[in-house]
């Protein structure tokens, strides 16, 4: 299972979730240990409970391409 990461870096107020080895993963000093997971739609659960407006990266957090959804927003209520 890939390791995920939460970027420190926000785009436009929203942080995002990458997966090891996806370009736009920060550096080590600017990213937070997320776990493994199967894939970035439960690294996203993870990522939901430290911060209240998280998105998985477009790039490497949809292992599926099939899956309908590419951008998972969370937003607390
Ligand atoms: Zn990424």
């Amino acid at each position: 299972m890939p390791s995920y990461y939460l970027s420190e870096n926000q785009t436009n107020g929203v942080y995002e979730i990458h997966a090891e080895g996806c370009v736009h993963l920060p550096d080590r000093y600017h990213r937070l240990y997320l776990g493994e997971y199967p894939n970035g739609r439960l690294a996203l659960k993870k990522a939901a409970l430290l911060c209240s407006n998280v998105k998985v990266c477009s790039e490497c957090g949809v292992p599926e391409l099939a899956y309908p959804q590419p951008f998972l927003v969370h937003q607390a209520s």
